[in-house]
């Protein structure tokens, strides 16, 4: 096998990388729905985003139009400190797995974040010292937008203040002193230092937190500390943007070796490495120059996609947010505290909920168990030991490489890879122990959950 002309690892070089992000927006025919305010239910624009996000932040948040945003050099500079990354052959995997399928995967772990989340927080970090800002707020799930973030907002010198969903804040202790070593401030969240915090923990005293209450404490520092500004890891327009040069990075490397995927596959938390990952592949789709077959990947304990109502929701647990039209399980939904942190969220970028519903791209959901078999096996062949995240991923490219085992396809299988499990042992050691447990919420649960969906003009419940 090893013998074909395609090496082990496609490198681009630093000339390579991308000049320009890509905006899928302007090859959508059905843009995603605007955000609107949720206190006047009307769509909102640069002025009343201003208090929450940078400026220039805003307009590519708002952008439908302009397919390619150059690459500001300074960030382009950080990039060269770990991109262009690595698209590597899974030849060993193949091996292993008996298959014809070929399978490459887009490898975002080589940095000290572990993802690809360093690739917006650059970004963002960027455009909030070009504005003056003293600092920004965020949230973290698992801890590597906050680690990335961290990391971007020191070597720009602006302040960091992350709140960290609280059951990863004890079971990541290390994640915690990382995001310390990189001068950041961590509060586990929900917290008593906001008034949101303060008013969740009274209605549910002794939660492990969620992705949305961790969202609302940090708008509510960024709007109440002047000189700050709030930045988010996932979900949003802008983070999509900076993201898809994964998906330049890969198509380059691809179009060298004249190598054209079946399937494209990617994990989905709030869609962003996805959504990087697919965005010049779905642009060639929506312009009709080809067709492939792009998969989210979701938990089973947080499945958006797949068992997630179509409707504008709050994208935060304190409805402090603007709201967002996407697949979500409810703003209220808090889910069980599986080991893939960065996949906890209820809700999902718009601009993939809008490409699902508009029949562009498929999602399946997958139990924990599934997939750190998945990631143990790949670990074993190819060395790279994945983030539970990333896991998602490789379970189900493992899955449609032996459907083509069955076949006899011969498909081209890509896969993101977004991060390593470093950080993850515990789970690893959970799921050694026999002591993981996949949890799946009910029908009734999510129906409750969906009765808090907010009323919005022409929205039914
Ligand atoms: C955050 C994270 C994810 C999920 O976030 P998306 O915005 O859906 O990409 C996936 N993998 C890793 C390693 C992460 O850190």
């Amino acid at each position: 096998m090893a013998n074909e002309s395609i090496p082990y690892k496609i490198y681009l070089s630093e000339e390579e990388l991308p000049q320009t992000w890509y905006n899928v927006r302007a090859d959508m025919k059905v843009k995603p729905a605007p955000l609107l305010n949720p206190g006047t239910g009307e769509p909102m624009g640069f002025e009343d985003l201003r208090p929450v996000f940078c400026d220039e932040l805003i307009r590519q948040e708002l952008d439908n139009d302009t397919r390619e945003i150059p690459i500001p050099q300074e960030i382009r500079n950080f990039y060269k400190m770990y991109r262009p990354s690595p698209l590597i052959r899974a030849y060993c995997l193949e091996e292993k797995l008996k298959t014809p399928a070929k399978i490459y995967y887009k490898f975002e772990g080589n940095n000290t974040s572990g993802s690809h989340k360093l690739n917006s927080a650059i970004a963002q970090a960027y455009y909030a010292k070009q504005q003056g800002l003293k600092g920004v707020t965020t949230e973290t799930g698992a801890g590597q937008w906050g680690t990335a973030l961290s990391m971007a907002c020191s070597y720009l010198g602006l302040d960091c203040k992350v709140f960290m969903v609280k059951c990863s804040y004890e079971q990541k202790p290390f994640r915690r002193e990382v995001m310390r070593t990189y001068g950041a401030s961590v509060t586990p969240s929900p917290s008593d230092q906001t008034r949101i915090g303060q008013k969740i923990l009274s209605d549910h005293p002794g939660t492990t937190g969620s992705l949305g209450c961790a969202i609302s404490e940090a708008v509510e520092v960024a709007t109440s500390h002047p000189g700050y500004r709030y930045v988010l890891g996932s979900v949003l327009n802008q983070v999509l943007l900076h993201q898809s040069v994964i998906g330049v990075e890969t198509k380059t490397a691809l179009d060298k070796y004249g190598i054209v995927p079946d399937i494209i596959i990617g994990c989905a938390g709030g869609g962003s490495n996805l959504g990087g990952l697919i965005s010049p592949f779905m642009g060639q789709k929506l312009r009709g120059e080809q067709d492939y077959r792009i998969i989210a990947v979701e938990p089973a304990s947080c499945p958006s996609f797949t068992r997630g109502r179509f409707a504008y929701d709050f994208c935060d647990t304190g409805m402090v947010c603007p709201l967002s039209k996407m697949y979500t399980l409810g703003s209220g939904f808090i889910p069980s505290p599986s080991h893939a942190g960065g996949l906890r969220y209820h809700g999902m970028s718009a601009i993939l909920s809008q490409l699902y519903h508009d029949g562009y791209m498929e999602a399946v959901s997958v139990e924990q168990t599934k997939v750190f078999e998945a990631a143990e096996q790949f670990a074993r062949v190819e060395g790279i030991l994945p983030a539970p995240e990333s896991s998602h991923a490789i379970r189900v490219a493992i899955d449609e490489a032996l459907k083509c085992k069955e076949t006899g396809e011969e498909k081209t299988i890509v896969f993101g890879l977004t991060g390593t499990g470093y950080f993850d042992m515990v789970a690893y050691e959970k799921f050694h122990n026999g002591e993981m447990h996949d949890s799946i919420p009910t029908d009734a649960e999510l129906l409750e959950s969906f009765s808090h969906l907010p009323a919005v003009p022409g929205q039914s419940k």
